[in-house]
């Protein structure tokens, strides 16, 4: 349960005063729904109003804070016109400018013959000076008040600055003092104040270098999220330890079986890794291992055949995949791969997603509770409740950042402590694999089976899209296959939809019956329907939202399109290059980009074109992104960091990872008075499914 002291935190902000529903809606969407996330809402700029000068000294452009004597109201002589007031000081005169004013609220603010405080961008407009829509105006007593550097924030469309910063305000009124949770040599050596105190000066800079993310109150807000994110993956992995595992060992006569029916040789790296995987399933300790390789690296025959270990060993073996589609994609693959065994061991293997239902169903189940079925591959319906197994030794799961810590443990809890195998295909660097997967020992598939073509990776503007479609037409003549995906489009789903079915509908007048469409909202056997016909040719220009950047193999498919590729992560982009270039013709990925492309996204797009090495492309993604949008974040599961910047704090992420380490180790169930304050720790970043993993959670 979260502790008390942190409820009001965790209130709505409407709790805030001044916050209706309406002004709610738009602050939710700014920073969040929470006061909490107010709280970690950071400005990122100021305006400096120290600036105070007499008029006749005062510097068009900038902003300033002066003092005033209200000479004269000018209404306006008409609608287009704005409403002045007149305006001077010892050394001159300047004008106050309102459009659309209402003339009674300017009457009462700004009296004449009163002096009055204002506090505006100053400009210059037919000689004279002029301050339009004063940001503040007080009386002179508020001088002093209103001379202050004010934080500005990210805000959104229909919500000022005023109104958010209130709410701020608000949401700061509302921290309390809390224990201190970090170590106090460490956090002194660092010269970090306390949190509260650090939240209180993140959101009150004096200058434009206070707002720098290595600044000290800011690095300890980082901090305190990694090491948040920390101790819960470490958490869940002692979790998962404790759990004692067991030794599973195979002859090796299944692998034998299906290693001998393939049509190619093992990778190296294959060969390397498949060890390492079977060597923790041998000993008595639990397995957590990630097993990280490119597209195409060849990972479904890895995890297939360490999953044959466990079958060898009289055991049962799951393989758990994000989507419907790829389920059934991993399904037919490992079938196919398994003949040899079904025909002459009996093998059993079994498909389980949320569409098996009634007998077929419950025909599923029962075999697998009686060990009838050794194999099976299924999506999240794998894991809920009523699914027993007969003796679950090993699991599989297939991650592509789509499942949450909480679901891998949810599965690794059925079985006798199953060991557990995460399978992605997304490179990422080393130190957001820490962030994501903490601790977990990690294998590598760096090498690429032999006989790849490369693949011609060009840029082109999509003012250019006619020409495209006249070389979709010549590789069609072909007999080429061409995926063509259609652009992200910010925060709507709707949208995304919207821009693929116009161009499918474009290219449907163009290449008539042989363009299908598959996108996130269709219904899963249509889906089906459609990948299907687009493997076996009935289809040949596959128009799709993202949802095939997860999934199908269709070595046929040669030529990658994509829209706006500018709007897709560098990781992403190169998923989708991935599902290309696995036949042995010669592959082209052409993305387009649209008009008013900067510097810094050509750049971007550029690295795609030199290299296919998904690492390199992860690493330089991040140096020129940040994290936050690695993956993309609106599809990826990455944890989404509100203060810490991996960008930036990569250090700062190593100390939280050995400070986590240490705290495990002295204090495993945080019983200590530091243990109770991290407790609140884990609270105030949300990660309240990691305390709950403690004895007394
Ligand atoms: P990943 O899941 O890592 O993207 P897959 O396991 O789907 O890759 O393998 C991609 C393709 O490469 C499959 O068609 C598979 O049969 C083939 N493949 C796997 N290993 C090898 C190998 N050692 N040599 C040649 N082809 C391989
Ligand atoms: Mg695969």
């Amino acid at each position: 349960m979260r502790p008390e002291i942190l409820f009001p935190l965790f209130a709505p902000v409407t709790k805030l005063p001044g916050i209706g529903p309406r002004i709610a809606k738009l602050v939710e969407k700014a920073a969040g729904a929470q006061i909490v996330d107010l709280l970690w809402h950071l400005p990122t700029g100021i305006i400096d109003r120290r600036y105070a000068p007499k008029i006749a000294d005062a510097t068009p452009g900038r902003v300033a804070t002066i003092t005033v004597q209200i000479d004269r109201h000018v209404p306006a002589a008409n609608k287009r016109l704005p409403y002045k007031v007149l305006c001077s000081d010892a050394t001159g005169s300047m004008v106050l400018v309102f459009f659309h004013a209402r003339a009674d609220y300017l009457r009462r603010t700004l009296p004449e013959g009163e002096q009055r405080v204002v506090s505006g961008s100053l400009d210059k407009f037919g000689g004279e000076l002029q301050m339009a829509h004063p940001d503040h105006i007080g009386k002179l007593d508020e001088l002093e008040r209103l001379k202050t550097v004010e934080p500005v924030y990210p805000l959104t469309q229909g919500l000022s600055l005023k109104v958010l910063a209130k709410a701020i305000t608000g949401a700061l009124g509302q921290a309390p003092d809390l224990d201190e949770w970090l170590d106090a040599a460490y956090i002194k050596r660092q010269g970090w104040p306390a949190w509260s105190a650090a939240i209180g000066a993140a959101h009150a800079p004096a200058g434009e270098a206070a707002l720098a993310p290595t600044m000290p109150e800011r690095a300890r807000l980082a901090f305190d999220e990694l090491l948040a994110n920390q101790l819960a993956l470490a958490l869940v992995r002692i979790n998962l330890r404790r759990a004692r595992g067991r030794a599973v060992e195979g002859d090796g006569g299944y692998r034998k079986c299906v290693v001998d029916a393939l049509p190619f040789k093992l990778t190296g790296a294959q060969v390397r890794t498949l060890q390492e995987i079977t060597g923790d399933m041998a000993s008595p300790l639990r397995m957590h291992r990630l097993l990280q390789g490119d597209v195409g690296a060849g990972k479904t025959i890895v995890a297939l055949l360490a999953m044959l270990a466990a079958v060898e060993a009289g055991a049962q073996a799951a393989l758990l995949a994000p989507t419907e589609i790829l389920t059934r994609q991993h399904f037919a693959n490992i079938q196919e791969l398994i003949e040899p065994l079904r025909e002459s061991q009996g093998i059993e293997i079994a498909l389980l997603t949320g569409r098996e239902k009634g007998k077929t169903r419950e025909g599923i189940l029962a075999r697998l509770a009686s060990g009838e079925t050794h194999l099976v591959i299924g999506t999240h319906a794998l894991f809920q409740e009523h699914v027993e197994f007969h003796d679950l030794a090993f699991v599989v799961v297939d991650e592509q950042h789509r499942f949450g810590v909480h679901q891998r443990l949810a599965l690794a809890e059925k079985g006798q402590a199953p060991d557990v195998l995460v399978m992605t295909a997304t490179p990422i660097p080393r130190t957001l694999t820490l962030t994501f997967y903490g601790d977990m020992d990690v294998s590598k598939l760096d090498e690429k089976p032999a006989g790849r073509q490369p693949i011609q990776t060009r840029t082109i503007s999509l003012a250019r899209l006619d020409d495209v479609v006249g070389a979709a037409r010549r590789a069609l003549g072909t007999g080429a296959r061409i995926y063509w995906v259609c652009p992200l489009v910010e925060e709507s789903e709707t949208l995304d939809l919207a821009a693929a079915e116009d161009r499918y509908a474009h290219l449907r007048s163009v290449f008539g019956e042989s363009v299908g469409l598959v996108h996130g909202r269709m219904k899963g056997a249509d889906k089906d329907a459609v990948m299907a016909a687009f493997a076996e040719g009935g289809i040949q220009i596959l128009v799709a939202t993202t949802v095939i950047e997860v999934g199908v193999d269709v070595p046929e498919a040669t030529v990658m399109i994509v829209e706006h590729a500018e709007r897709f992560g560098l990781a992403q982009l190169h998923q989708l290059r991935g599902r290309i270039g696995r036949g042995a013709e010669t592959s082209t990925c052409l993305l387009l980009y649209g008009p008013a492309l900067g510097e810094g996204a050509r750049a971007r797009l550029n690295i795609l074109k030199d290299t296919e090495d998904g690492f390199r492309i992860a690493e330089e993604d991040l140096r020129l992104r940040g994290a936050g949008e690695l993956m993309g974040a609106r599809q990826s599961g990455m944890p989404a960091f509100r203060m810490a910047d991996m960008a930036v704090h990569g250090e700062l992420l190593a100390a939280a990872r050995d400070d986590a380490r240490l705290i495990i180790e002295r204090d495993p169930e945080l019983t200590g008075a530091r243990g109770a304050a991290l407790r609140v720790l884990l609270y105030l970043f949300e990660r309240d499914s990691a305390v709950r993993l403690l004895r007394s959670g």
